[in-house]
Protein backbone atom coordinates (compact mmCIF):
# COMPACT_ATOMS: atom_id res chain seq x y z
CA UNK A 1 0.00 0.00 0.00
CA UNK A 2 1.31 3.45 -0.69
CA UNK A 3 1.29 6.47 1.33
CA UNK A 4 -1.38 8.03 -0.73
CA UNK A 5 -3.74 4.66 -0.40
CA UNK A 6 -2.95 5.30 3.52
CA UNK A 7 -3.98 8.46 3.66
CA UNK A 8 -7.04 7.82 1.39
CA UNK A 9 -7.98 5.13 4.17
CA UNK A 10 -7.14 7.45 7.07
CA UNK A 11 -9.04 10.29 5.80
CA UNK A 12 -12.13 7.78 4.42
CA UNK A 13 -12.90 6.18 8.05
CA UNK A 14 -12.79 10.02 9.77
CA UNK A 15 -8.99 8.83 11.40
CA UNK A 16 -7.29 11.87 10.22
CA UNK A 17 -8.77 14.51 10.73
CA UNK A 18 -8.16 18.16 10.00
CA UNK A 19 -8.97 21.38 12.18
CA UNK A 20 -7.16 22.49 15.19
CA UNK A 21 -7.40 20.53 18.24
CA UNK A 22 -6.47 20.68 21.86
CA UNK A 23 -4.26 17.08 22.44
CA UNK A 24 -4.10 15.38 25.74
CA UNK A 25 -0.48 16.60 26.02
CA UNK A 26 -2.42 20.44 25.99
CA UNK A 27 -0.35 21.34 22.74
CA UNK A 28 -2.64 22.37 19.65
CA UNK A 29 -2.73 20.68 16.23
CA UNK A 30 -3.97 21.08 12.93
CA UNK A 31 -4.60 17.25 12.55
CA UNK A 32 -5.71 14.93 15.07
CA UNK A 33 -5.53 10.88 14.13
CA UNK A 34 -7.54 8.81 16.08
CA UNK A 35 -6.21 4.83 14.69
CA UNK A 36 -8.96 3.03 16.32
CA UNK A 37 -11.31 4.32 13.41
CA UNK A 38 -9.64 2.48 10.56
CA UNK A 39 -8.73 -0.58 12.69
CA UNK A 40 -13.00 -0.41 13.20
CA UNK A 41 -13.30 -1.95 9.80
CA UNK A 42 -11.44 -5.96 9.63
CA UNK A 43 -10.98 -5.45 6.51
CA UNK A 44 -8.68 -2.60 6.88
CA UNK A 45 -6.70 -4.04 10.41
CA UNK A 46 -6.31 -6.88 7.52
CA UNK A 47 -4.73 -4.84 4.95
CA UNK A 48 -2.08 -3.13 7.60
CA UNK A 49 -1.36 -6.34 9.77
CA UNK A 50 -0.55 -8.14 6.20
CA UNK A 51 2.52 -5.34 5.44
CA UNK A 52 3.80 -5.88 9.06
CA UNK A 53 3.45 -9.81 8.54
CA UNK A 54 5.50 -9.50 5.26
CA UNK A 55 7.98 -6.89 6.46
CA UNK A 56 9.20 -9.28 9.04
CA UNK A 57 8.79 -12.35 6.81
CA UNK A 58 12.36 -13.24 6.97
CA UNK A 59 12.12 -13.66 10.51
CA UNK A 60 11.35 -17.37 11.08
CA UNK A 61 9.58 -18.83 13.75
CA UNK A 62 8.51 -15.59 15.35
CA UNK A 63 6.15 -17.18 17.82
CA UNK A 64 4.64 -14.15 20.24
CA UNK A 65 3.24 -11.42 19.58
CA UNK A 66 3.00 -8.77 22.45
CA UNK A 67 1.88 -5.29 22.95
CA UNK A 68 0.73 -2.55 25.13
CA UNK A 69 -3.10 -2.49 25.93
CA UNK A 70 -5.46 -0.83 24.30
CA UNK A 71 -4.54 0.26 21.14
CA UNK A 72 -2.06 -2.69 20.15
CA UNK A 73 -4.44 -5.23 21.08
CA UNK A 74 -6.56 -5.39 18.11
CA UNK A 75 -3.20 -5.26 16.01
CA UNK A 76 -1.67 -8.17 17.97
CA UNK A 77 -4.86 -10.14 17.54
CA UNK A 78 -4.83 -10.01 14.15
CA UNK A 79 -1.38 -10.05 12.96
CA UNK A 80 -1.62 -13.75 15.70
CA UNK A 81 -3.87 -14.55 13.56
CA UNK A 82 -2.28 -13.85 10.31
CA UNK A 83 0.17 -15.61 11.81
CA UNK A 84 -1.25 -18.42 13.48
CA UNK A 85 0.76 -18.09 17.03
CA UNK A 86 -0.17 -16.47 19.93
CA UNK A 87 -0.45 -13.21 21.47
CA UNK A 88 -0.47 -11.33 24.59
CA UNK A 89 -0.98 -7.95 26.13
CA UNK A 90 0.69 -5.74 29.20
CA UNK A 91 -1.81 -3.39 30.67
CA UNK A 92 -1.40 -0.71 32.65
CA UNK A 93 -1.77 -1.06 36.90
CA UNK A 94 -0.98 2.66 38.35
CA UNK A 95 1.96 3.96 35.97
CA UNK A 96 3.15 0.50 35.45
CA UNK A 97 2.69 -1.82 31.95
CA UNK A 98 2.35 -5.85 33.56
CA UNK A 99 1.19 -8.43 31.97
CA UNK A 100 -1.37 -10.01 33.78
CA UNK A 101 -4.44 -12.93 33.71
CA UNK A 102 -1.85 -15.52 33.72
CA UNK A 103 0.04 -14.10 30.41
CA UNK A 104 3.69 -15.64 30.26
CA UNK A 105 6.94 -15.33 28.40
CA UNK A 106 8.97 -18.65 28.20
CA UNK A 107 12.72 -17.56 28.15
CA UNK A 108 14.15 -17.40 24.71
CA UNK A 109 10.72 -17.53 22.99
CA UNK A 110 10.95 -14.73 19.80
CA UNK A 111 9.11 -12.26 19.90
CA UNK A 112 7.30 -9.45 18.45
CA UNK A 113 5.82 -6.26 19.56
CA UNK A 114 3.18 -4.57 18.11
CA UNK A 115 1.35 -1.36 18.58
CA UNK A 116 -1.45 0.70 16.75
CA UNK A 117 0.62 4.26 16.88
CA UNK A 118 4.01 5.11 17.56
CA UNK A 119 4.47 8.60 19.56
CA UNK A 120 7.28 8.59 21.71
CA UNK A 121 7.66 5.45 21.72
CA UNK A 122 6.90 4.89 26.22
CA UNK A 123 5.04 2.35 25.55
CA UNK A 124 7.15 0.26 23.24
CA UNK A 125 9.98 0.80 25.66
CA UNK A 126 8.37 -0.94 28.51
CA UNK A 127 7.10 -4.08 26.76
CA UNK A 128 10.86 -3.92 25.43
CA UNK A 129 11.56 -4.19 29.54
CA UNK A 130 9.00 -6.95 30.37
CA UNK A 131 10.37 -8.94 27.14
CA UNK A 132 13.80 -8.72 28.49
CA UNK A 133 13.05 -9.37 32.18
CA UNK A 134 11.28 -12.47 31.09
CA UNK A 135 14.57 -12.95 28.89
CA UNK A 136 12.50 -13.54 25.74
CA UNK A 137 13.91 -12.60 22.02
CA UNK A 138 12.39 -9.36 20.83
CA UNK A 139 13.11 -9.58 16.49
CA UNK A 140 11.63 -6.20 16.27
CA UNK A 141 8.82 -3.88 16.32
CA UNK A 142 6.02 -3.12 14.03
CA UNK A 143 2.95 -0.33 13.92
CA UNK A 144 0.42 1.27 12.07
CA UNK A 145 1.53 4.75 11.76
CA UNK A 146 4.62 6.04 13.17
CA UNK A 147 3.86 9.35 14.56
CA UNK A 148 7.81 9.90 16.21
CA UNK A 149 9.39 11.10 13.20
CA UNK A 150 11.75 8.56 13.08
CA UNK A 151 13.50 9.88 16.26
CA UNK A 152 13.06 7.13 18.07
CA UNK A 153 15.56 4.31 18.34
CA UNK A 154 14.61 1.25 20.23
CA UNK A 155 18.23 -0.74 19.42
CA UNK A 156 16.10 -3.12 16.82
CA UNK A 157 14.03 -2.73 13.62
CA UNK A 158 10.55 -0.77 13.69
CA UNK A 159 8.49 -0.98 10.94
CA UNK A 160 5.40 1.30 10.41
CA UNK A 161 2.98 1.06 7.52
CA UNK A 162 3.39 4.18 7.39
CA UNK A 163 5.04 7.55 8.94
CA UNK A 164 2.25 10.26 9.69
CA UNK A 165 4.38 13.66 11.24
CA UNK A 166 2.71 15.27 14.01
CA UNK A 167 2.77 18.68 13.93
CA UNK A 168 2.26 20.66 17.16
CA UNK A 169 2.27 24.29 18.50
CA UNK A 170 2.96 25.73 22.17
CA UNK A 171 -0.86 27.17 23.07
CA UNK A 172 0.35 30.43 23.55
CA UNK A 173 2.30 30.02 19.35
CA UNK A 174 -0.35 28.58 18.17
CA UNK A 175 -1.06 30.04 14.27
CA UNK A 176 -4.62 28.63 14.30
CA UNK A 177 -5.63 30.29 17.95
CA UNK A 178 -4.28 33.44 16.36
CA UNK A 179 -6.21 33.18 13.02
CA UNK A 180 -9.53 32.49 15.73
CA UNK A 181 -10.06 29.12 14.34
CA UNK A 182 -12.58 27.36 17.30
CA UNK A 183 -10.54 24.55 19.07
CA UNK A 184 -11.98 21.17 19.36
CA UNK A 185 -10.99 18.56 21.98
CA UNK A 186 -10.81 15.16 19.86
CA UNK A 187 -14.01 12.97 20.63
CA UNK A 188 -16.02 15.11 22.29
CA UNK A 189 -17.05 17.08 18.96
CA UNK A 190 -17.06 20.21 21.49
CA UNK A 191 -16.02 23.37 20.68
CA UNK A 192 -13.47 24.76 23.86
ZN1 LIG B 1 -4.34 26.72 18.88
Amino acid sequence: MDRKEAFRIFEETGALQNGHFLLTSGLHSPQYFQCALVLQYPHYLERFCSEIREYFYEEEDIQLIVAPAIGGITVAQELARQLGIRFIFAEREGEELILRRGFHIDPHEKILIVEDVITTGGSVREIIDIVERAKGYAVGIGAIVDRSDSLVDFGMPLFATVQVKAVTYQADKCPLCSQKIPLVKPGSRKII
